[in-house]
This record gives C-alpha cells, sequence and structure tokens, in this order.
C-alpha cells in the first residue's frame, strides 16, 4: 500500500463561442484582433452602464451540465466577487456563487494506468472572463477585448487520485466542448484553463494534507506534469519531516516545476454578494426539458451503439468517436451503406487505411476528400470481386488524394480483377510448369506450399487475379 494517495480536485475555465459577450454585445470573438478594439462603455466598466444577460451563454452552460448528468438549477443567481486588478475594470467580476447554474455531475474517465472510474463534478458556473496582462520590460499592457467573454467554471469533487486521470478528465471535458460545439476548448490559444488543488492523504491515518494549489497549466501535458511533479515534491518534503505550506503554485513549463506565486488566501477577500444590476434567473423547466432533448449523440451512447449494434471493438469505437468529425463521417458512410457494406468492414478503412493517410499527409478527417459514398462504392467493389484487397487500397489512396470515385479509378488502372477462371488457367499452368519442385512438395502432401503458388500466380497476374479463383484453379489443374 502507498504511503500518501494524492487527493485532487479541479478547476476548469472554458470560454464560451458566443458571437457576443456576457453583458453586453461587443464581439466575444477576440484571438488575434487588435487591442482593446472589442469594447465598449458595459465591459469598460463604465459607472451608469448595465449589463444584459446573454441568453445563448446560459443556454450553452445548461447544455454542457446536461451533457455531464449534471442537475440544472431553475433559480440561479449571479453575483460580485469584489478585488482589484488592472485586467478587470469594473473592479468586480459577476459570477456566481450560491446559486451557480448546474450542480452535481459526473465524468467517466478510463485511464491507461488505472481502472474506469467516475469524476464527480460539484458545480458549473458562468461567469464573465478578464482582460488579458501583457508584462513588457517594467511596464504592463492591458487588452480588454477578452473582458466580458462568457466563461464556464467546472469544479470536480477531489476525486482525482493521479496524473493519468487528470489528464483523461480535461481531455474528456474538452471533447464534449467541441461535440456540444460551444467553445473550441484550445488551451494554446487560452480557451480553456486548468487549475489543480492537491494535496497528499497520509493513507495510515485517512488524513487529508494541506492543500496547494497550481495554477497556469495551459496545455493537457501541463496538467499531467505538473501533478506528477508536485507529488513527488510533496511526497519529499513529508517524508523528511516537512510541512507542506498552503500556496498557489505556478508551473514553469521549460524548466518543468512548480513555483510558489503567493501565499494562499481564502474566499472571505472577495466580499461575494448578488449583482444588483442583474434580475435574479427563474428558468423554464420546458426551456430546460427542450435543450435536453436537443443534445446530440454524445461520445459515451455513440461507443455503446457502435460496440452494441455494430460488434466493433474497444479500440476502434475510442478512435471513430474521439471526434466529432471522425464519427460524423463514419456515421455517414453506414447510413449510406448496402446491407453487403457492414459497419465493421466501413470501420476498417476509416480506423486503419483513412487514419494511416491523414497521419501520413498530417492531415485531419475535415480535409478527407473522399465522399462517404464513394468509400461504399470502393467496399462494394471488393465484396462482388470487382477488385482484390491490394488493389482496393491502391484506389482509395487515389481516393484520397483526388476526391474521385472509385468505379473510374478502378478502370483508369485497369484494376479489374481477373474473376474469370478461363483467363486464370493459362497463368496457372505456366506456373505449374515454371516450378516443379514445390509441385511435386504439394503432391507429396506439404499442404502449405499452396500459398507460395498462389502468390506465384497472383504475381504473375500482376496482382489482379481473385486469390480465392486461383487456388482453386491450381488444386484443379494440381488434381488433373
Ligand atoms: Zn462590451
Amino acid at each position: 500500500m502507498m504511503k500518501y494517495q494524492p487527493v485532487i480536485g479541479m478547476e476548469v475555465h472554458i470560454e464560451l463561442s458566443t458571437r457576443s459577450k456576457m453583458f453586453c454585445s461587443c464581439s466575444a470573438e477576440f484571438f488575434g484582433v487588435e487591442p482593446n478594439t472589442h469594447t465598449c462603455p458595459v465591459c469598460l466598466g463604465m459607472p451608469g452602464t448595465l449589463p444584459v444577460i446573454n441568453r445563448q451563454a446560459i443556454e450553452n452552460t445548461i447544455r454542457l451540465g446536461q451533457a455531464l448528468h449534471c442537475e440544472i438549477q431553475p433559480h440561479n443567481v449571479f453575483a460580485r466577487k469584489n478585488y482589484f486588478y488592472p485586467d478587470l475594470p469594473k473592479g468586480y467580476q459577476i459570477t456566481q456563487y450560491e446559486l451557480p447554474l448546474c450542480l452535481n455531475g459526473y465524468v467517466n474517465v478510463e485511464p491507461e494506468s488505472s481502472a474506469p472510474k467516475q469524476i464527480r463534478i460539484r458545480r458549473i458556473h458562468l461567469e464573465e472572463d478578464t482582460g488579458k496582462l501583457t508584462h513588457v520590460g517594467q511596464s504592463s499592457l492591458v487588452d480588454l477585448n477578452r473582458a466580458g467573454v462568457p466563461l464556464v467554471e467546472i469544479v470536480t469533487e477531489a476525486d482525482i487520485e493521479s496524473a493519468d486521470e487528470a489528464y483523461e478528465y480535461v481531455s474528456k471535458l474538452r471533447q464534449m466542448v467541441r461535440y456540444l460545439g460551444i467553445g473550441t476548448g484550445d488551451m494554446e490559444k487560452g480557451a480553456m484553463r486548468c487549475e489543480v488543488n492537491l494535496s497528499l492523504m497520509d493513507t495510515a491515518t485517512g488524513k487529508w494534507g494541506t492543500k496547494v494549489e497550481v495554477k497556469n497549466l495551459n496545455s493537457f501535458r501541463a496538467v499531467r506534469n505538473a501533478i506528477a511533479y508536485e507529488i513527488e515534491r510533496q511526497t519529499e518534503v513529508l517524508d523528511e519531516g516537512g510541512k507542506i505550506e498552503q500556496v498557489t503554485m505556478g508551473w514553469d513549463e521549460n524548466r518543468g516545476v512548480t513555483i510558489v506565486q503567493r501565499i494562499k488566501e481564502g474566499d472571505t477577500g472577495y466580499r461575494y454578494f448578488p449583482e444588483p444590476d442583474l434580475p435574479p434567473l427563474f428558468l423554464e423547466q420546458t426551456w430546460i426539458d427542450e435543450l435536453a432533448t436537443s443534445l446530440p449523440e454524445l461520445p459515451e451512447v455513440k461507443i455503446t451503439r457502435y460496440s452494441q449494434e455494430y460488434g466493433l471493438s474497444k479500440k476502434e469505437t475510442l478512435i471513430l468517436t474521439d471526434d466529432q468529425a471522425t464519427a460524423h463521417y463514419f456515421d455517414s458512410a453506414v447510413a449510406a451503406a448496402s446491407p453487403t457494406v457492414t459497419p465493421k468492414l466501413i470501420s476498417n478503412w476509416v480506423t486503419g487505411e483513412m487514419f494511416r493517410l491523414l497521419s501520413e499527409t498530417n492531415s485531419n478527417i475535415s480535409q478527407v476528400k473522399i465522399q462517404p459514398t464513394d468509400l461504399v462504392k470502393l467496399i462494394e467493389l471488393v465484396n462482388s470481386n470487382i477488385i482484390n484487397q491490394p488493389a482496393a487500397k491502391q484506389t482509395f489512396a487515389v481516393m484520397f488524394e483526388t476526391g474521385r470515385a472509385p468505379q473510374a479509378i478502378v478502370e483508369e488502372l485497369g484494376l479489374q480483377q481477373i474473376s474469370d477462371s478461363g483467363a486464370i488457367v493459362g497463368i496457372v499452368q505456366q506456373i505449374i510448369a515454371d516450378n516443379p519442385q514445390p509441385v511435386e512438395q504439394f503432391k507429396q502432401g506439404k499442404e502449405t506450399i499452396i500459398k507460395f503458388l498462389v502468390g506465384q500466380v497472383m504475381r504473375a497476374s500482376k496482382g489482379k487475379a481473385n486469390p480465392q479463383l486461383a487456388e482453386q484453379v491450381l488444386r484443379e489443374q494440381l488434381q488433373a
């Protein structure tokens, strides 16, 4: 048994891709935009201005909560979180405190290094993002384009026990946000930001240690590495009889270490109170129900359907559902398929040749030129023995490059297989004449040599012979 058990909770901020900001009509799309051009008196915090709630942001937060199995709170209230910082023009942030939109959800994770488990979500609340500071020499520059962009914060219970679980959890969250189309979840652009609370529990006494907060985790890799580092650091401190300080730390990506940023202050410093400029929200249950029925088919449901209805392997279901574009491609092909073209055959092509060529060309599924209906036609050509498997691969490569339909390529390259036994007999007789020794071995009962002879027929036909037919004709001729 381990001496210490890591106890980890996460707070993840995700920007919502709404058209306008949370409380004003400024564009919420600010990436790469000239600084301070997406601002107005409301998001600049001018006296006398009033916020107006963005309905789309509420809707997106409810949908996220529903997808993560949360209870949606029909009654919720925006609150002021008071603090002074140069990136916060009003001197307070509008957020939700006692009555958030979503409570008590969960995310299922299947880390590679441990058993599948559920990470409970304590709450999801909606707030506005702050501006962005850039430090240049002795000065700091303020860009308020981001100030007021809708931001959801997803807070877990302290259910995470390892760096791998945390990695899986944030991957699942981002996947969900992308499936719902409510945000990009691009960590490198700051559209998703992670914080970790970590302490070590003494497994002998069950007592939790002092909690350390790690901020500025700007990639999935940083989440994993910072947690692994912090577990090791705290273990060392405790083993040497030291004490863990309650601090907020940052992650230094280059050096691969956590560094103390400040001594942690409690919530009490923020003097939360209900936002007086906004009414409390009472959401109609019919609207909440409508949103629930409008959710797309989510990854877990797809995985179950692919495995139960189509008999696909776990690995295949994970590849196909990883992003929505791949799942959509696969679903479109299955929908277009005739009875002989099974989902399994389609999956073989998508997870096999298609992904191989995508990685070879460093592209993604949304750039694929092959129409799902053309993939189905290609499989039909194989099923009806018009082309064999190697010819199908060759055709597929041309389809991948050009987006052309398979029939035309097969004709142009002369890939139709020889399924006429008359045409094969000539080749078979030649092979038998040219290979007296293997033929003799076969006649003496060395059954496996037939594979070699079929291979020779295939080669002589430039790969166009139907292999089953070639074997059949070979056996007939050898017995003659
Ligand atoms: Zn504005």
